[in-house]
């Protein structure tokens, strides 16, 4: 059973691996839509930077002002004149009149050939007007005398006259070739404006990802279907889940969802063909109810041993959705990522919100984020960065109004709402969280992340504070968390003292027996970790790789699950040491001393096994873990004698302030001489 921090980094590890999967692909998810379908453009992503073409906006000289336009030049040597000659008081005359959307007249005389008044010219222009290239300043009508038959004016002493004055300049709000708005933005009203203002025709758009939903079970009566309300007995309810998760899906703006239909649960093959014939077009498939442990319960059988799916976690340490299963089915359009949801409406819906939301906002970046044929370096530390950096829920503090009490098995996502009052966030519980009390859903603002009771704590009490995850409403603003930020995601870890252990063997070839020999595998690394304190080791995965798997290290780095990774060798010496070789190439540190120490356990009781390679080592990206490998005779002792050590070592390998890499290499030292 893997923790809800833990699933959700498994989830958004497997979704960034299909975002790098095929570059190729993601070049090929973008669209044309017309600037004129304005509702269809709305909340969509921009897969292309928009440019301002030249002359930028405004494409013209535009006045700001309803008044006159005219020469600063002109009316500078006026007001030598005027007090030289003492002319009349009028001081221009009107020739022409210019409105917003007039084309910019023909050039307009200048006071040496105006007319018999020998005052210099001027224009009247409406505001938007287009000022003709040779006028350099627009007199708001507000400073200016008008005589009566509106061809003559008087600007007033108080108007300020200088070049530019009231005049909007070509390419002053948008300069031309600027970015008007950059590739991944998510066109809102105001864009929909710049778009126009940019002189764009159409756009590339990010498609959306296909969601397909399905729901199973013989007991349910689907939305579609002709009934009345006296068909709710004998064992028939309506199918809720459909209608929720499709129209949960429609508000994320990032996916078109797909309505895969009812499912029956008595037919497996049935089942199987609804998934498998929407692998195509579904990136992410979301199915709902048949994962328990029942007779009936029949997906994970058809999603890992019919469809080939690889199963990443099949439990969730939390209530409501423990049965939520995670299962990725490899296929000809490329990694299908599946979701598979208990039936009981609160789970279903919680754990969507939960895990597959960052999932599908994770897949649907990725299409606009990197460039086609982008080359992304490391591939491990790309992936890695990506997980870290997936957007989680928004997170806010909040505090009890009331007493709540914990849940003795499993830590809970309390559905509550939330009120604010003096600057603080207090959370008020929905009622009852029964998993199939969907009115436990109606109104909540969030989840409240309550931690497992124990005898020493078995309430949650009013006034203390508690990490709550906001659900998206349509519409929110809250910011979304980033991974490596998300007190939620961190919370957990700390407070779970037992090692989880992945143990992957090595080995050959694969025989029909290898499920029993793994299970056996498992305890017996068990016992020798765990020793007298049992309980204190859980067996998070089991692997297999044979001897040259390239991808060996990239499993060890990405297993978010593992603390600890035992390699266990099952194959020739030669094989032996050739992988040995390589992992300590590709380990970031390399602990001798405490191979030494597991090579003297596994002498002991095995002396011939001694000659095989030993490694341990740290690795310190991920948060921090420690691999070891060891050959399968003798593994228990050697593990054994190094059992006082692992914790220590965990911690260097996660770098706790408390240790530093200089511990690493004084053990190593003191062992070598
Ligand atoms: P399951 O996970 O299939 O064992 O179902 C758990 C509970 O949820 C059962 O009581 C089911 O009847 C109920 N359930 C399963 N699917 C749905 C659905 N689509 N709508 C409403 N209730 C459901
Ligand atoms: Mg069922």
């Amino acid at each position: 059973m893997v923790s809800v921090p833990d699933a959700i980094r498994t989830v958004m590890l497997e979704t960034s691996r299909v975002v790098m999967e095929d570059p190729e692909r993601r070049g090929q998810c973008h669209r044309s839509v017309s600037c004129t379908d304005t509702s269809n453009l709305l909340n969509k992503t921009l897969a292309e930077d928009i440019i301002m073409p030249p002359p930028g906006y405004p494409p013209y000289r535009a006045s700001i002002m309803d008044g006159y336009t005219i020469r600063v030049k002109e009316y500078k040597s006026l007001d030598t004149e005027k007090e030289t000659k003492n002319v009349e008081r009028w001081t221009h005359h009107v020739v022409d009149k210019v409105y917003a959307g007039d084309t910019v007249p023909a050039q307009t005389s200048s006071m040496s050939d105006a007319s018999a008044t020998q005052l210099p010219t001027a224009l009247y222009v409406t505001t938007g007007a287009a000022i003709p290239d040779s006028f350099d300043c627009v007199v708001p009508i507000e400073v200016c005398e008008v005589s009566n038959d509106k061809s003559s004016i008087a600007i007033d002493s108080s108007a300020i006259i200088k070049p530019q004055q009231w005049i909007r300049p070509v390419g002053c709000d948008i300069p031309q070739n600027s970015i008007v708005l950059p590739k991944g933005h998510v066109l809102d009203p105001v864009a929909l404006g710049l778009l126009r203002q940019a002189g764009r025709k159409d756009v590339k758009v990010v498609e959306p990802l296909t969601v397909g939903v399905l729901s199973t079970g013989n007991e349910l009566l689907s939305f579609e279907d002709h009934w009345s309300p006296g068909d709710f007995q004998n064992g028939i309810i309506p199918d809720v889940n459909r209608p929720i998760l499709l129209s949960l899906l429609s508000t994320y703006g990032n996916c078109s969802p797909k309505d895969i239909g009812v499912a029956r649960d008595d037919d497996t093959m049935g089942m199987m063909k609804a998934i498998q014939t929407h692998l195509e077009h579904c990136e992410v498939i979301i199915t709902t109810g048949g994962i328990s442990m029942g007779e009936t319960d029949i997906v994970e059988d058809v999603l890992v041993n019919k469809l080939g799916g690889t199963l990443h976690f099949g439990r969730m340490n939390m209530k409501p959705g423990k049965p939520t299963t995670f299962v990725t089915i490899p296929s000809k359009w490329g990694t299908r990522l599946v979701f598979a949801m208990p039936g009981n409406p609160v789970s279903a819906t919680v754990c969507t919100q939960l895990l597959v939301k960052p999932c599908i906002d994770a897949l649907f970046n990725g299409r606009w984020t990197y460039p086609s044929g982008d080359s992304m370096g490391n591939r491990e530390e790309a992936l890695n960065k990506m997980v870290q950096n997936s957007l989680l829920h928004p997170e806010i503090d909040v505090v009890l109004q009331s007493d709540i009490k914990l849940d003795f098995e499993r830590p809970e996502y309390h559905r509550v709402i939330v009120e604010q009052r003096n600057n603080i966030y207090y959370a008020i519980s929905t009622g009852v969280q029964r998993s199939s009390r969907l009115m436990s859903m109606r109104d909540a603002d969030g989840l409240l992340v309550l931690p497992r009771a124990t005898n020493e704590k078995p309430a949650a009490s009013a006034g203390e504070s508690y990490t709550l995850l906001l659900l998206n409403s349509p519409g929110s603003t809250n910011p979304r968390r980033k991974l490596k930020e998300s007190k939620h995601m961190t919370q957990s870890r700390k407070r779970d003292r037992t090692f989880k252990v992945g143990v992957v063997r090595i080995i050959d070839e694969t025989t029909s027996q290898r499920k029993a020999e793994d299970a056996e595998l498992c305890e017996r690394i068990k016992l020798s970790l765990s020793g007298a304190k049992s309980g204190s080791v859980s067996i998070a995965c089991c692997r297999s790789f044979p001897p040259d798997a390239t991808d060996l290290h990239e499993f060890i780095l990405l297993d978010s699950e593992s603390d600890i990774h035992i390699v266990v060798t099952c194959t020739t010496f030669e094989r032996n040491v050739r992988l040995a070789k390589e992992l300590r190439r590709k380990l970031s540190n390399v602990a001798d001393s405490m191979a030494l120490q597991a090579r003297k356990g596994i002498a002991s009781s095995n002396p011939a096994a001694a000659i095989f390679e030993i490694i341990v080592g740290f690795e310190s990206s991920h948060g921090g873990s420690l691999t070891i490998l060891l050959p399968e005779a003798g593994a228990e002792d050697g593990l054994a004698n190094v059992r006082g050590l692992l914790k220590h070592a965990l911690e260097i390998a996660r770098g706790d302030a408390s240790h530093t890499k200089k511990d690493l290499g004084a053990t190593d030292t003191a062992s070598s001489s």
